[in-house]
Formats: structure tokens, sequence, C-alpha cells
């Protein structure tokens, strides 16, 4: 059998009200929150709401900071620990997609370490970061139980991740009740972000027994999903299994990474503005057919959980979810092939990546808007 080694530093409570029935667990962070969510998401969820609730249950003082951005940058993040630094927190609760997740994680470890921003990238922080507790808003980037943090770094024109075995969430609520308010173009992102995970994360270098497990249960989830997803009837049920999937396959990348569909990917979110779990998607085809000759088995693997008889038909099953399509110029392939080798999740792929397979498979992900 191949060696592995597995760890989650979260406790996950899952399913409706798990939040209120637990709440006591926040008494255990300390008694100073700092809450951190989006403009939107914290309170279209209603998960706001439920956090202040509990916090008075409890008698935990609190502060918000609700100006988290889609794809976090340094600054964004400097500015949130600026102003609930004279608080003086001592725990943060995190609401929203993965990007006020991520950026909780990395306010966290700089409000108790000064260093700049910059340098959480070296992975090594004094002071372990303040306690989190993360309340995920979508289905998909399972960054509640994950150690890392993606951040925009405009310096290098890419998303680059940081994280360690201090930065686990040390408690998730995962209420699917939460993700009932996301628009239908964010949770079909979303999905896609969740299907990408569970399948990078089986068919990378990095892959473990345990993690190919939750992979594969993910991926047989994502199948179950497809027909109300692509009818955009998203029942409580529905909403249930994506959550639960997404959770899955964040902890299959805590223990094997991405590869190049988000080496990729990144590129398409810094540049064409799309969507973190869109990008992923508009690559997964190619990124299927590219790995075949290397990973057959595997992939028939993937096919007979999604319940799918080919790659071509998963290829028609995205362009339903997608219909926007992908256009580059030839420039355009150049740069982001050239970013994406650096990658060290491109690295991960089982089937060694070279800066021409990835022009080409971004040449061949391209399809006009239906
Ligand atoms: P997101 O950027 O967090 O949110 C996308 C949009 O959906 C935002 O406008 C957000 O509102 C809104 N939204 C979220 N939940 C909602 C709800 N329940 N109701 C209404 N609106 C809602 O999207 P995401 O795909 O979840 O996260 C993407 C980020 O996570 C990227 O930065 C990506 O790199 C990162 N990521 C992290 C990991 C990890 O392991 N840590 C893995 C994959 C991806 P607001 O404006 O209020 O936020
Ligand atoms: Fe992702």
């Amino acid at each position: 059998m191949k060696p592995f080694s597995f760890y989650l530093g979260t406790r996950v409570f899952f399913g409706r009200n798990c939040l209120q029935e637990n709440q006591e667990q926040l008494l255990k962070l300390g008694n100073k929150a700092l809450i951190v969510t989006g403009r939107t998401s914290g309170k279209s969820s209603g998960a706001l709401d439920d956090v202040i609730a509990s916090l008075n249950n409890q008698q935990i003082n609190y502060i918000i900071y609700d100006a988290i951005e889609n794809n976090p940058t340094l600054e964004n993040i400097k500015r949130a620990v600026g102003q609930a630094m004279p608080f003086q927190p001592q725990f943060v609760i995190a609401i929203g997609g993965g990007s006020p997740l991520d950026a909780a994680k990395a306010i966290a470890v700089l409000l108790t370490n000064e260093i700049d921003p910059l340098e959480l990238f070296q992975n090594q922080f004094s002071n372990p970061p303040l306690p989190i507790a993360a309340i995920p808003t979508t289905a998909g980037t399972g960054s509640e139980v994950t150690h890392y943090s993606i951040l925009t770094r405009k310096d290098l024109q890419t998303k680059m991740s940081f994280g360690n075995d201090m930065t686990f969430p040390r408690i998730a609520f995962v209420d699917p009740a939460y993700t009932a308010s996301m628009p239908y173009e964010v949770a079909v992102d979303t999905a896609l972000d969740a299907l990408s995970h569970a399948i990078e994360g089986y068919l990378s270098k990095r892959s473990t027994l345990v993690g190919d497990i939750l992979a594969l249960e993910a991926i047989k989830l994502f199948g179950e999903c497809v027909s109300f997803l692509q009818s955009r009837n998203l029942d409580y049920q529905t909403r249930e299994k994506l959550l639960y999937l997404s959770t899955l396959a964040g902890m299959v990348i805590t223990q094997s990474g991405t590869t190049l569909v988000h080496g990729l990917g990144y590129s398409l979110t810094y540049f064409k503005d799309l969507p973190h779990g869109r990008a992923n998607g508009l690559l997964l085809h190619e990124y299927l057919k590219y790995n075949y000759s290397h990973s057959a088995e595997k992939i028939n693997n993937i096919l007979k959980a999604l319940l799918i008889s080919d790659i071509d038909t998963f290829g028609q099953v995205i362009e339903v979810l997608l219909p926007n399509g992908l256009v580059l110029s030839d420039d355009e392939i150049e740069q982001f092939a050239n970013l994406a080798i650096t990658q060290k999740n491109t690295q991960s792929n089982l089937k060694p990546v070279s800066i021409e397979d990835l022009k080409q498979i971004l040449r061949d992900s391209q399809r006009p808007p239906k």
C-alpha cells in the first residue's frame, strides 16, 4: 500500500442549526470575537444574525469587519487587521464563501504576529494565530476544513496560498441553510470548484488512500446533484449534498493539494475576472482528456462515480452548466501557461506537465458563448 499521512485540524459540526445547537463551543475560543465576512454573504445567508444571537446569549463581545472582497488582496487583509487591532479580539468568526474564510486565516495570523502580510507566505509564525470558527455560505471551497488561505498577489499577478497546521479553523459550523441565498451562478461555480478539488486531489501525485475514498464519495454526490443543478432546482436536499461534498473535497485537498486546473485557473480569475470555481470548471473537460493516457483507470473511476459514460459526455454536462464558454488570445494563452508552470500545484499533476501541454489545454478549452 502507498504510505500516507492524514491530518485534519478542524472539529466539524454539520447539519441544519448546527451553530445554534453547539453555540457553547464559541465560548471555548474566548470572550471577544472579531467577525469577518463579505458585504452580502453574512447578512443574506442569515448566518450573521445567528452568530450575533449566539454571541449575545453567551455574553461574548464582538466587532464586525464586513468588507472582505472576492479573491481578497493583501491590502484588503491589512485594512481589516488595522481596524480590528485596537479591539484586541481573542478569536475570529469567519462567515462567507472562500474569500472571507481565507481572509480570516490571514487576519488571525497577523493579529498575533507583527509581520508584513508578504511574510505570511513563508509559513512560519512565531505565535499561534487566533483560533477561528468558520461558517461557509457557499458550497465549494471547503476552506472551513483546510489550512489554506489563498490570497491575490498583485505584485506577482496571480493568487498564492499559505497555511500550515496552525491555520486550520478550530471549528466549522457547516449548515446547508446558509447556502440557500446563493445566486444560481454562484451555486454552479462553487459546486464546480468542489468537484475540481475532488478530481484534482484524486489525480494528484500527492493523493492518499484515505483522501481517494473521500474524493470518490464527493464525486458520486456531485453526480447525484447534476440534474438538479442543470434544471436550477436546488432544493434543501440538493444543497445539503453540495455542501457535504464540498467539505469532503476540502478534506481531500488538505492532504493532496490541487493540480494544474487550479494552477491555470488562477490566471483566468486574475486577468479575465472569472469566478474561481467557474475558471476551474471551464478547464476540467480538457484536463481529463489530457490526463487519460496516464491515468485511465482513475479517470474511469471518476466517470463511473458520476454515472457519466465518457469524457466527452462529461464535457457536454459542463457546457450546460457554463454556457458562456471561454475565449482567449494567443498572448493570453502564452502568458497564462508561463505563469501556471511556476505554480506548485501544477507540478503535482500525476502526468508530468510542460508549458506546451498547458497551452494546448487552454487552446482546447476555448468555446464561444452559447
Ligand atoms: P466568494 O468569493 O467567497 O463569494 C462569491 C460571491 O458570492 C460574493 O459576492 C459573495 O458575497 C457571494 N455569496 C457567498 N455566499 C453567499 C450567500 N449564501 N448568499 C448570497 N451571496 C453569497 O466565493 P467562493 O467561491 O466561495 O470563494 C472563492 C475564494 O476561495 C477564492 O479566493 C479562492 O481562491 C478561494 N479558495 C480557497 C480554498 C481553500 O482551501 N482555502 C479552496 C478553493 C478556493 P460577499 O461579497 O458578501 O462575499
Ligand atoms: Fe478551489
